[in-house]
């Protein structure tokens, strides 16, 4: 097994890597990492939970460290990220794995003032971690010179596509020079990621890490069938009852999250709502008594809760199931991080027992349903589990679709790549 000893990376990173105590790296990381040092353009399909942040923070640490500019201290790295929270999160890493560096990083999003970054920029930043909109920003009124960047991070580039800044994104990789190592790291790969790999990067060494090592394996996953308006109380009496001090629960809606908390609030649990429409500073204050243990439950939505990155989520709940089925695997990924196991707790209500099929063909399995509770409600299960032949023959069908796809998808990849010109080497 690979250690991070034998990875090539400089002393002063082994060090810090060290200091946190890992020993092992995780498999992505350990794809990651070789190819990044040689200088090819990765593709990642990770999830967050696999340690993707040092898969790549590591090897462009290296690359900078190893690399003196010309002059000055100009953005030789550039990370975008879908939201704030997780530009923070990857700016927090950035500090911790560089610790023995003398490299500058430093984190852009909006929501807050633009002049304490503006000046920080000034002064000199080697990784700059930014979110899309306020990177165009400061780039368009001037404060911004993106033409010394060597490596290009996006990240949960899926998420961009959702939140809309796939625009914003090929219009910042028009600012950047041509040569220049590139990684994409996407959960899920729809179409217009397809895209993006073909234009963003050159012969990438894809980093496949989330159909054969899930990381739902060390999650134990519950389905509960109840009315919508019981949900609440069933919500508090699990809290009570487990004991719950770090625990997460999903809603699909912002207005939805606000008022959980209060309800919750009535029942004796601190709670707080984190979505997008809390100031930055209200988020950040959520987050950080969600991380030191003042606040024992973390209401979110979607868009918000991605990036979240606590260690110890001992519960999910997914108060309302998600849409997508996808949501449903990056939800429950917020626990059973590095290592752990966690519990995750799906309500399902009459409404949403066609979400629950999803994503149980997704997993590939049925979620084990819990009946013994006070708030059992039978008629919220309408449609019928895994084995039924007309639901088997759907999920073939379906299956050959995405096959199909990806033959597509890699086809004119390689078209693409043909016609470029070889650039993104280091
Ligand atoms: P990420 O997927 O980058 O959000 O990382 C998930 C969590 O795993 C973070 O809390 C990291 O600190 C932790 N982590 C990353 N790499 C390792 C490793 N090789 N060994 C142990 N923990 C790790």
């Amino acid at each position: 097994m690979t250690e991070f000893s034998d990875l090539a990376l400089d002393d002063r990173i082994q060090r810090a890597v060290r200091a946190e105590g890992y020993t092992t790296p995780t498999p992505v990381q350990e794809r990651t990492i070789p190819a990044l040092l040689e200088g090819r353009d990765v593709l990642g399909v990770a999830q967050t939970g696999t340690g993707k942040t040092a898969a790549f923070a590591l090897p462009i640490l290296h690359h900078l460290a190893a690399e003196r500019p010309e002059h000055g201290r100009p953005i030789r790295a550039l990370i975008l990220t879908p939201t704030r929270e997780l530009a923070a999160q990857i700016g927090d890493r950035l500090e911790v794995y560089g610790r023995n560096l003398t490299l500058h990083s430093f984190v852009i999003f909006g929501g807050v003032g633009q002049m304490p970054q503006v000046r920080a920029i000034d002064r000199g930043v080697d990784v700059l971690v930014a979110t899309p909109g306020r990177l165009l920003d400061l780039e368009e009124q001037g404060y911004v010179d993106l033409s010394h960047v060597k490596h290009l991070v996006l990240d949960e580039a899926d998420r961009m596509l959702d939140m809309g800044f796939i625009h914003d994104v090929r219009k910042i990789l028009r600012l950047l020079p041509r040569e220049r190592q590139n990684l994409l790291f996407s959960a899920t790969m729809p179409e217009g990621i397809r895209d993006l790999v073909a234009k963003m990067l050159t012969d990438p060494v894809r980093v496949d890490v989330s159909p054969e090592e899930p990381t739902t394996d060390r999650i134990e996953q519950h389905v509960m069938f109840v009315k919508k308006a019981d949900k609440v109380r069933l919500l508090a009496d699990i809290i009570h009852a487990e004991m719950v001090d770090c625990g997460i629960v999903f809603t699909r809606t912002k207005h939805g999250a606000n008022r959980l908390v209060q309800q919750l609030s009535r029942d004796g649990i601190v709670a707080e709502a984190i979505h997008g429409n809390k100031s930055q500073t209200a988020r950040v204050r959520a987050l950080e008594g969600f991380r030191d243990g003042d606040v024992p439950i973390l209401v979110a939505t979607d868009i918000a809760s991605r990036g979240i990155d606590v260690e110890g989520i001992t519960h999910v709940f997914n108060y309302e199931l998600p849409n997508e089925p996808e949501i449903y695997v990056h939800r429950i990924g917020r626990t059973a991080r590095a290592g752990r196991t966690g519990v995750a707790y799906s309500f399902c209500d009459e409404t949403e027992s066609g979400y629950l099929v999803g994503i149980q063909d997704l997993l590939g399995e049925d979620v084990p349903v819990i009946e013994d509770h006070a708030y059992h409600h039978p008629d919220a299960r309408r449609r019928r589990g895994v084995g039924h032949p007309r639901r088997r023959r759907r999920l073939l069908v379906a299956a050959g679709r995405c096959a199909a796809r990806d033959e597509v998808g890699s086809l004119r990849l390689v078209a693409a790549q043909r016609d470029r010109r070889v650039v993104g080497r280091a």
